[in-house]
């Protein structure tokens, strides 16, 4: 190599998806994912499905993870029967994504959620989701708004003190909505830290100093272009948790 890189973006992976296309399948991941990375100074990597047991193995030579959005998490993991509107289980994306979770945790590797991300954090931890808005929580906002990926389409308004009112800088935003799921009770070491105006759930993290994790209902990589600074801020934010984290992480063991 006759030049060494300018700067060393820290590694981050996005779990991934496994698709049947034409009968074959492929490894998928929205490619706005990769690309809000990157205009946010990581450098991204794909995790499709593994074997969990590969989790720690796996994180150990990345600086962040981030849990994508897709498709429902299978009721059966919180104890519930699956409503019939619930997408057909993943079992292996959901246990692979579980251990990724506990594994971060351990590592206190900074974690930021997505949309099923934030859902698939949740029940990793113990907590419980709603399976269908519409039906189990009538009379709210209409969150599942697919076709308007880049539109923010209602408010949420955020706690603060917390770790994601100080990544917004603000107390509450413009979100978009592509999602029939939400958090019902938060599994054991999270907080609620946003909700809609009609009470679901938009974000949560987790309680202690000790991991920088965020989980969001909206998603922060079809938003982070537009003219309102909020998803560039939360994206900035898991930057700055990544770089304090690989800067610990070389004092704690020097030479790695
Ligand atoms: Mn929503």
């Amino acid at each position: 190599m006759p030049n060494p890189a300018p700067h060393h973006p820290p590694l981050v992976a996005v779990s991934a998806a496994s698709e049947d296309v034409d009968g074959r399948a492929r490894v998928r991941l929205n490619r706005v994912y990769t690309d809000a990375l990157l205009r946010a100074g990581f450098l991204p990597v794909a995790a499709p499905p593994m074997d969990p047991a590969y989790a720690a193995t796996f994180l150990a030579r990345i600086d962040g993870l981030v849990l994508s959005g897709g498709d429902d998490v299978e009721p059966r993991l919180y104890g519930q029967t699956p409503h019939p509107t619930v997408d057909r289980p993943d079992p292996e994306r959901d246990a692979w994504e579980i251990a990724l979770v506990h594994a971060a945790r351990q590592r206190a590797l900074p974690t930021l959620a997505i949309c099923r991300g934030a859902q698939l954090a949740n029940v990793a931890l113990g907590g419980t989701l709603v399976q269908d808005i519409p039906s189990e929580r009538p009379d709210t906002l209409a969150h599942s708004r697919a076709q308007e990926r880049g539109r923010r389409v209602h408010r949420a308004v955020v706690d603060a003190p917390s770790r994601l009112a100080a990544a917004l800088g603000a107390a509450e935003l413009s979100v978009n909505s592509l999602h029939h799921q939400a958090v019902d009770r938060p599994g054991e070491g999270l907080r609620v830290v946003a909700r809609a105006d009609d009470g679901i759930v938009e974000a949560l993290e987790w309680t202690g100093d000790d991991w920088w994790m965020v989980g969001v209902q909206w998603h922060p990589e079809e938003l982070d272009t537009t003219a309102e600074p909020w998803d560039r801020a939360l994206l900035a934010a898991f930057r700055d948790a990544v770089t304090a984290s690989t800067a610990s992480a070389s004092r704690r063991a020097p030479g790695a």
